[in-house]
């Protein structure tokens, strides 16, 4: 007989970890957590710089594949997306970053109630521990969620905010205050020495809890329904070719797989688009047309520069010097082992008329191969990558077949919008700017990635085109909105719509994206979202 619980979140991520803390603090009811990845005892994902291997690592990470299209020149894009406790925030960049006012107040003026900026920014100060110094009014300092900013100061990275600051960009003290624009070093998800992932703030706190029962390697196959209702989950524990077992939920299921696998695990359900569905030869149970579609990424283009007169990441992550890197760190000294792969951020605009900020560039004193940012650069070098913040190509995820343990299609049509194109052109444009000025001179050999000699605006959208990769932050494909919005899956209580005792509650449901890194986002969200669970009322807004 299968076990039963008041609620069953599928996926311990950056959503399902938050929500499995909440919904079992008060003791009154029982949740069981499913998670298709294993535990997170892999000792990089604690150690900030180990990003780099877990990049591409499958016993932690999906290892997906974005398709082909002609905004990537024909190329697949490869898509990291977390396979293990804490999901994503366990092989993320660290980066904390809320987004704009802007984003927010574009939720609730496409009808979603609740989620404007002064709604959702109590939610945000509730989870997050962050330096006694800033402002409260826009931050919090007794979450879980630890939030430090990046001490390490180098010379390479003053002399880039130094030359941003002679073109026009100011030093912004806190991008997630009252305004985003400007350049700043980044605020991390982390202690200064370890990953703050999702599992590490709010889920081994709860572990102790006799009411929490988490289920690792349990690969979540299908929810099951009774007519419109949900009341489990069928799952695999130990892959494809573990048993087939199952789980039952009193009140509520809880579809927090991320962007990738919410809308997958729903279309295996049944629910999603009649025609994809017939195609793959699953039933209907409900006919919903927004499943999966919506897809937005961000879509970075990297610069490189090769360095002089300084020592880079590169030459400190080879041979002896790495070393002592590793010595230095365990012995709580400064060290590159506790870097992410950004150190400074620059929030700017392509257009100076509309002054809207749309713009994203990230600065580090390390380049890659290939602008691969698994493999870095035998020489010295350095990193300008910039993004449109809020892109408007729309992709989608589609079941790729029947089979629950087939890769999903992805496709997020990057550039298809002419309007991504003309800001991205812009980024490029505005990151080479910043590699060439007076103050980052000293440490400027020459410029090795696209090279002087590309220079036309087609030249450097082919660049774009050729070189570009995702900077990890799909979002979309259980879009909210109200039922009169035939793209929505969920209401703004995050129930899907349509269906009973059914939410979804991830990065997926976010209705256009943040002009942000994701998991701040998230982590909001979640925090929201179980309250929106447990029937309390809401946050007062912000005043
Ligand atoms: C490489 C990388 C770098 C990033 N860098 C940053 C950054 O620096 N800053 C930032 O803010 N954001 C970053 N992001 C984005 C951010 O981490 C994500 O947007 C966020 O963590 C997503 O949270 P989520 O809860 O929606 O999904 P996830 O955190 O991905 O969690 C989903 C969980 O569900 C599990 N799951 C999925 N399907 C099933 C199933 N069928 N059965 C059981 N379990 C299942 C997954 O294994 C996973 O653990 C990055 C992401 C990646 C991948």
């Amino acid at each position: 007989m299968a076990e039963e619980f008041d609620y069953v979140i599928v996926g311990a991520g950056s959503a399902g970890c938050v929500l499995a803390n909440r919904l079992t603090a008060c003791g009154k009811y029982r949740v069981c957590l499913l998670e298709a990845g294993p535990p997170d005892w892999n000792p990089m994902i604690h150690i900030p710089a180990g990003f780099i291997r877990t990049l591409v690592n499958p016993n932690v990470n999906w290892m997906y594949e974005a398709e082909a299209s002609a905004g990537t020149n024909g190329r697949t894009i490869p898509t990291p997306r977390g396979k293990v406790i804490g999901g994503s925030s366990s092989i993320n960049g660290l980066i904390f970053n809320r987004g704009q006012r802007m984003d927010f107040d574009v939720w609730a003026q496409k009808g979603n109630r609740g989620w404007s900026y002064d709604d959702v920014l109590p939610y945000f100060r509730r989870y997050e521990s962050h330096d006694d110094s800033a402002d409260a009014s826009y931050r919090g300092q007794t979450g879980e969620m630890r939030i430090t900013d990046l001490a390490w100061r180098d010379p390479l990275c003053e002399a880039f905010i130094k030359g941003a600051e002679s073109i026009g960009i100011p030093r912004n003290p806190d991008y997630n205050g009252a305004i985003q624009e400007g350049t700043s070093y980044v605020q991390r998800t982390s202690t200064g020495k370890l990953r703050m992932s999702a599992a590490r703030a709010f889920l081994n706190p709860a572990k102790k809890r006799g009411n929490l029962h988490i289920i690792t390697n349990a690969h979540a196959t299908r929810i099951l329904l009774d007519g419109k209702r949900a009341v489990g989950v069928a799952y695999h524990r130990g892959g494809a070719s573990g048993k087939p077992q199952e789980v039952h939920a009193r009140r509520e299921v809880i579809v927090s797989g991320g962007t990738i696998n919410s809308p997958q695990l729903l279309q295996l359900s049944g629910i999603g688009p009649a025609k994809l569905l017939g195609d793959l030869g699953i039933e209907v149970r409900h006919d919903l047309a927004g499943v999966g579609e919506n897809l937005r990424d961000h879509y970075g283009t990297r610069l490189t520069a090769r360095a002089k007169n300084v020592r880079t990441i590169n030459e400190l992550a080879r041979g002896p010097r790495l070393v002592g890197e590793i010595a230095k760190y365990f012995l709580g000294r400064r060290s590159i082992l506790e870097l992410g792969p950004t150190l400074v951020y620059c929030f700017w605009h392509s257009d100076e008329t509309v002054r809207n900020s749309d713009l994203q560039i990230s600065f580090t004193p390390a380049s890659y191969k290939e602008g691969m940012q698994a493999w870095l650069d035998d020489e010295p070098g350095f990193t300008l990558a910039s993004w449109q913040q809020r892109p408007e190509s729309l992709g989608y995820v589609r079941a790729r077949s029947a089979d629950p343990f087939a890769k999903p299609v992805i496709q997020p049509n990057y550039l298809a919008h002419e309007e991504d194109q003309r800001v991205l052109l812009a980024g490029i444009k505005l990151s080479r700017k910043l590699m060439h000025t007076a103050a980052l001179a000293p440490f400027f050999a020459y410029e090795a990635y696209p090279g002087q000699n590309v220079q036309s605006d087609d030249e450097l959208l082919d660049v774009a085109r050729q070189r570009s990769t995702t900077v990890y932050h799909l979002m979309g494909t259980c879009r909210m909105g109200p039922a009169t919005d035939p793209t929505a899956v969920v209401d703004d209580q995050l129930r899907v719509h349509g269906m009973e005792n059914l939410r979804v509650i991830d990065a997926s449901i976010m209705p256009t994206m943040l002009s942000a890194n994701l998991n701040a986002g998230v982590l909001m969200i979640a925090e929201k979202g179980s309250d929106m669970v447990l029937g309390h009322p809401p946050l007062a807004a912000a005043s």
